[in-house]
C-alpha cells in the first residue's frame, strides 16, 4: 500500500456521511426539541465566572478529528450551562427575544443552502424572497408601498446605511472627495436625535467620519420622547451659526423606556428644513403588526427610512433587520461599487444586495423571517405581541398597586421600568443600592433576569416581556421573587 493511500484511510476526506448526518441531525433535532420545551431546566443566567469556559476546554484544536457524538456531549455539558438563555421564558432583561420553531427550521436550511446573496444571480429566489418578506413586513406593519428595503444584520447597521444615504443625499461628493483636505471646507454636519436615542447613532457617526461633534442630542418631555419643537430651535440656531443640518433619527420605542417621539411633528420639522428623516423603530416597530396599535408609526411614511428588528420582538432567530427606504436610488448611490469580476448583464433588471451596503456577501436571512411570518400569520403574530402586551399591564398594575413599588416610566408596550421604593428609605443614593442588590439577588436565583436602567438619575429596574413561551405564570413568579428578595433585603437593612 501506498503512502498517500494508506494516509486515505486514516484521514478519509470529504464531509460527514449522510448516514451519520441523518443520525446526529435526528439526536440534535431531539435534544433542541426537549431544549425548547423544558428551557426551564437552565438557569436563564449562568452563575459561571469568567475563565470558566475557556478552562473547561483543551487549549488546541485536536489533531484528528473527534466523534460528533463527543462535540455534541460537550455542549450539552459546558456550552449549554454556561449561556445566558435568551430563549428562555423568564428572560425578561435587554428585550426579550425568541428564536421560534419556524426560525429555527429556517436558520437550518439558510446553513444547509449556503448561498451568498451578494447577486441575484448568486442567489435567485434567496433575492427574490428577500423581496417578497420586506414587502409582506411592510404590510403588516402598515407602510406604504412606495418603501422598499432589504435585510442586515442588526438595528446598528441598518442605521449606519441609512445615516450614509442621507450624508450621500447632501450631494456634496463626500464619496469620491472624503470630508478631509478639501479646499472648499466642508461646515459641520449635523444630526439630531434624543436624549433617549440608541449608541448606534453615535456609532454610525463615528464610522462616517462625521464625528461624535457632528450628533446633537435633543432633550425629552417627562415621557421621555423628543421634544419637537426644541429640534427645531437647535437646527435653527446651528444653521445660523454656519453648520449644515442634514439628518433626524427619531426613535419609535427607545431603548431605556420604550417611549415614542412624536414622529409626525418631527416629520414637519424636517420637511420645512428639508432633512432626512431616519426612524428607529428597532424595538417596537413590531407591535405596529398589531393593527390597533398601528398608531405608533403615524408619521412614518414621510420618513426617508425606517429600522425594524424582527429578531427583537417577532420571534425571528437573531439576527434580522429590515431597513425600509423610500430612497433605495439614494442608498444605492451611496455604496455601489462594480469591480469587473462581479459584473453582471442584468444589473439593469436584479437587484444585487452588494450595491445596497457595505458587505459583498449577505446571508439568507429572510428565510427565517419568511417561514415566521408564514407560519404564525399577521393574526397569530398580533395575538401573541398583544398577549405580551396585556401581561406587561397587568404587571404594571401590580407594581402600581403595591405601596413600596414605583412606576418610573409610562408603559406603552410591555417593557416596565419601575422600582422599590419602601417608604422608610428616602436616600437616593441608599434607594438606588438597594434596588441594584435586587436586582443582582433575582438574577442569582437563575430563574429571572432582568436588567436596569438609569431615568431622571435614578436606578430604575426594567423587565421586558417579549419571549414567545412567557406566560402569566412566569410573570407572577418574577413578582413574587422580587417581592420576596425586596423584603429580605429591606429586612437585613433595617
Ligand atoms: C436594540 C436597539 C438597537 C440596536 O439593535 P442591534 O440590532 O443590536 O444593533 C437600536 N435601536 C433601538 C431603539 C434598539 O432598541
Amino acid at each position: 500500500m501506498s503512502q498517500s493511500d494508506e494516509s486515505k484511510l486514516t484521514h478519509p476526506l470529504g464531509d460527514m456521511s449522510p448516514e451519520d448526518f441523518r443520525r446526529h441531525g435526528h439526536e440534535i433535532i431531539d435534544w433542541i426539541g426537549d431544549y425548547l420545551a423544558h428551557t426551564e431546566r437552565y438557569a436563564v443566567l449562568p452563575s459561571t465566572q469568567p475563565g470558566d469556559v475557556r478552562r473547561a476546554l483543551p487549549e488546541e484544536a485536536p489533531a484528528r478529528g473527534e466523534d460528533f457524538a463527543a462535540i455534541f456531549d460537550d455542549v450539552k455539558d459546558i456550552i449549554a450551562p454556561s449561556l445566558t438563555h435568551w430563549n428562555h421564558p423568564s428572560f425578561f432583561a435587554y428585550f426579550a427575544i425568541t428564536a421560534s420553531a419556524p426560525g429555527i427550521f429556517g436558520e437550518l436550511l439558510c446553513a444547509a443552502f449556503n448561498v451568498n446573496q451578494m447577486l441575484w444571480r448568486t442567489a435567485p429566489a434567496a433575492t427574490e424572497l428577500e423581496g417578497v418578506a420586506v414587502s409582506w413586513l411592510r404590510q403588516m406593519i402598515g407602510l406604504p408601498d412606495n418603501f422598499d428595503g432589504l435585510i442586515y444584520d442588526t438595528a446598528s447597521v441598518s442605521t449606519l446605511h441609512a445615516i450614509a444615504a442621507a450624508r450621500e443625499n447632501l450631494n456634496l461628493d463626500i464619496r469620491e472627495r472624503g470630508m478631509s483636505r478639501r479646499d472648499d471646507a466642508l461646515p459641520l454636519l449635523r444630526v439630531y436625535t434624543s436624549e433617549q436615542a440608541h449608541s448606534s447613532v453615535e456609532k454610525a457617526l463615528i464610522l462616517l467620519g462625521l464625528g461624535q461633534n457632528s450628533l446633537r442630542k435633543i432633550p425629552v418631555d417627562a415621557e421621555f420622547r423628543m421634544d419637537a419643537a426644541e429640534l427645531e430651535r437647535a437646527i435653527v440656531e446651528d444653521t445660523r451659526a454656519g453648520a449644515l443640518p442634514f439628518c433626524v433619527v427619531a426613535t419609535v420605542g427607545t431603548t431605556s423606556t420604550t417611549s415614542v417621539d412624536p414622529v409626525p411633528a418631527i416629520a414637519d420639522v424636517c420637511e420645512r428644513h428639508k432633512l432626512w428623516l431616519h426612524v428607529d423603530a428597532a424595538y417596537a416597530g413590531s407591535a405596529a403588526v398589531i393593527p390597533e396599535l398601528q398608531f405608533i408609526l403615524d408619521g412614518c411614511a414621510r420618513a426617508d427610512s425606517l429600522v425594524t428588528n424582527p429578531h427583537k420582538w417577532l420571534f425571528t432567530p437573531f439576527d434580522c433587520s429590515v431597513l425600509y427606504t423610500r430612497r433605495m436610488d439614494v442608498l444605492r448611490r451611496a455604496f455601489s461599487l462594480i469591480p469587473e469580476y462581479l459584473k453582471t448583464d442584468d444589473t439593469h433588471a436584479v437587484m444585487n444586495g452588494m450595491d445596497y451596503g457595505v458587505q459583498l456577501g449577505r446571508r439568507f436571512r429572510s428565510l427565517k423571517l419568511w417561514m415566521v411570518m408564514r407560519y404564525f400569520g399577521q393574526e397569530g403574530l398580533a395575538a401573541r405581541l398583544r398577549e405580551h402586551n396585556r401581561l406587561g399591564s397587568l404587571f404594571t398594575s401590580w407594581i402600581k398597586a403595591a405601596p413600596d413599588w414605583e412606576l418610573l416610566a409610562p408603559v406603552p408596550f410591555s417593557t416596565i421600568c419601575f422600582r422599590f421604593a419602601p417608604h422608610t428609605e428616602t436616600d437616593a443614593t441608599s434607594l438606588d443600592a438597594l434596588n441594584e442588590r435586587l436586582m443582582h439577588a433575582v438574577n442569582a436565583t437563575g430563574e429571572m433576569f432582568i436588567s436596569h436602567t438609569r431615568l431622571h438619575d435614578r436606578f430604575a429596574l426594567r423587565l421586558t416581556i417579549g419571549h414567545i413561551r412567557t406566560t402569566e405564570t412566569h410573570i407572577e413568579q418574577a413578582w413574587n421573587l422580587l417581592r420576596k428578595h425586596a423584603a429580605h433585603l429591606s429586612d437585613t437593612a433595617a
